[in-house]
């Protein structure tokens, strides 16, 4: 298959029957993991601002519970499909595996542009799907949180619509997480995929015999997670030299201020016109600056056979979800480069969506810094334990992420007598 043709679902099955195969791992635990237990389609009609409706189309797809219940975002999208959907769910599952949660893996998502839609609108859609989900999911079952589009507004919608659906008069806020801090919602959820990514940063470094403190480092895409990576590894010690977004792509050989920068975009919301310290080059001029670590945090497929040819780096830490192709990996693998897998590198936004849950189901609050110290814990016994795989199996750290989730999920499926 081309790099074009691949499609995400047969991407994630084939990095999973590559790991049951490193693995030694039983053909039925192949069989279970690579396809999901319950894929729901469903057609939500909306009422619209003018007195029309429209039928949306939507999904939810739910990979594997031998874990405990099952646990992913919700997508608008207008190019949302049921194979991306499929794929999203899957490797959730191997996400919550790496970092050793008690769940496994759910993705959503409605084909919509959310753009055209009022916000009365979006709020009647946001129902209307909860209500076509609602036989699935719940706070012991399915637990849907934010993704592409969707934000706390939408989640706090979503918990009213359910909480009225099991009887009224019950709030049920753990039955979605990421919601906002005021109503249910985690401090530190906002800051913590970023968080995650610095850490992953840190102790790649650390595990190539290198100190934060001297490395230069490039992130490719400046929204939640790529902010957060560069204000973190800053303030860890490292120099961010280049960062880039849709618009443009800002250099500072010196070490670019972070906090000027998200100031600026948090009023411009593009970093497009920035005044300060750095020159203003191209968006993928990116790929080509002078540097140690690069961070994709954009989008999928942002190093391909053509872009990987710019990057002169020896660690690649994955904070956007599959931002590399299996052909550009299998160059920068051949050239000794270290690349911290997706799975594992932003499973802090997961993590910490967790602590949400379990202080929902406690109704118990925690601090930012409670927060932030039990996230780091889960994440660098995740790196510990994937570089031990590493090490006695002679493979790359993807492969020993998929494996380790492999190893996780196995046993559950075995003891419950599934393989
Ligand atoms: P976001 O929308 O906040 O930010 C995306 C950023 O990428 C924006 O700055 C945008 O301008 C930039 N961008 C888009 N196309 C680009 C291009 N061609 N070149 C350079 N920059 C480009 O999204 P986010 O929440 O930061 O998510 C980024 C990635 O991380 C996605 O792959 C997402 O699935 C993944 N992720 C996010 C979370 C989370 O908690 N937000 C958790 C896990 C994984």
């Amino acid at each position: 298959m081309s790099e074009k043709t691949l499609n995400p679902f047969k991407i994630a099955q084939l990095q999973l029957r590559e790991a049951c195969h490193a693995l030694g791992e039983e053909e039925a635990v192949y069989q279970i993991l690579s396809e999901p237990e319950r894929v729901l389609e469903v057609t939500i009609p909306v009422k619209m601002d003018n007195g029309s409706f429209r039928v949306f189309k939507g999904y939810r797809v739910q990979h594997n519970d031998a874990s405990g219940p099952v646990k992913g975002g919700i997508r608008f999208h207008s190019h949302v499909t049921k194979d991306e959907v499929k794929a999203l769910a899957m490797w959730m599952t191997f996400k919550c595996g790496v970092v050793g949660l008690p769940y496994g893996g759910a993705k959503g998502g409605i084909i919509v542009d959310p753009d055209e839609l009022s916000k009365g609108e979006l709020e009647r859609l946001s129902r209307g799907y909860v209500r076509a989900i609602a036989p699935i999911i719940g706070e012991r079952r399915d637990i849907p949180a934010p993704d592409v589009n969707t934000n706390g507004q939408t989640m706090a919608w979503m918990v009213d619509e359910y909480s009225h659906l099991r009887g009224v008069g019950q709030t049920l806020p753990a039955a979605f997480t990421g919601k906002p801090v005021e109503f249910g919602g985690c401090l530190a959820r906002k800051e913590a995929t970023g968080y995650g990514v610095a850490l992953m940063i840190r102790e790649a470094a650390k595990y190539s015999g290198l100190d934060i403190k001297d490395l230069k480092i490039a992130i490719q895409g400046f929204g939640n997670v790529g902010s957060y990576t560069a204000m973190y590894v800053q303030a860890m010690g490292a120099a961010v030299v280049a960062v880039s977004d849709v618009s443009c792509c800002l250099v500072n050989e010196e070490g670019l201020d972070i906090k000027e920068i998200m100031d600026y975009t948090a009023a411009n919301k593009i970093l497009s016109g920035f005044q300060g310290k750095a020159r203003q080059l191209d968006r993928d001029e990116i790929f080509k600056q002078v540097c140690d670590i690069f961070a994709p945090c954009a989008l999928e497929n942002a190093i391909t056979s053509e872009t990987v040819h710019d990057l002169k780096v020896g660690i690649i830490c994955e904070g956007a979800n599959g931002p590399t192709t299996p052909e550009a990996e299998k160059i920068l693998l051949q050239k000794g480069v270290l690349i911290v897998p997706d799975i594992l590198a932003n499973a802090g936004g997961v993590t910490v969506s967790y602590f949400e849950w379990v202080q929902n189901l406690h109704n118990y609050y925690w601090r930012f810094e409670e927060v932030q110290q039990k996230q780091e814990i889960k994440m660098t016994d995740a790196f510990k334990k994937v570089v031990e795989l590493v090490r006695t199996h002679a493979v790359d750290m993807r492969k020993a992420a998929y494996m380790l989730s492999i190893k996780t999920l196995a046993m559950p499926m075995r003891l419950r007598g599934w393989v």
